[in-house]
């Protein structure tokens, strides 16, 4: 089920807006109702927000930059590649913003 695209009505009768909203130090989308205001997080992204709370906290997100022969290699933690479902072989690309590195697929 894609949750992204559902059409929410709130309780209250107002209309649900799609919304971005940070929890838990994540970026998670989500809904807002423009009435009353109450905030509803995608499953999906909530799900993943609590996984990676959980691995950040066994320290399983920080990882090493190390030097194999010319290459700079940094490992992908385990956690990462269940929430985003990452295959070997897939192409990832790295981006620069406001100083923080982000991998995207
Ligand atoms: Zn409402």
């Amino acid at each position: 089920m894609e949750f992204e695209n559902l059409k929410l009505k709130c309780e209250c009768g107002g209309k649900m807006e799609k919304i971005r909203t940070e929890w838990k130090g994540m970026e998670v989308r989500g809904w807002k109702c423009s009435k009353c205001s109450e905030e509803i997080i995608n499953p999906a992204d909530a799900q993943k927000a609590l996984e990676m709370e959980r691995a950040r906290k066994k320290n399983l997100l920080t990882v090493k930059l190390r030097k194999v022969g010319k290459s700079n290699v940094v490992t992908v933690p385990q956690p990462i590649i269940e929430a985003e479902n990452l295959k070997e072989g897939q192409k990832l690309e790295w981006k620069i913003e406001a100083g923080k590195l982000f991998l995207t697929q």
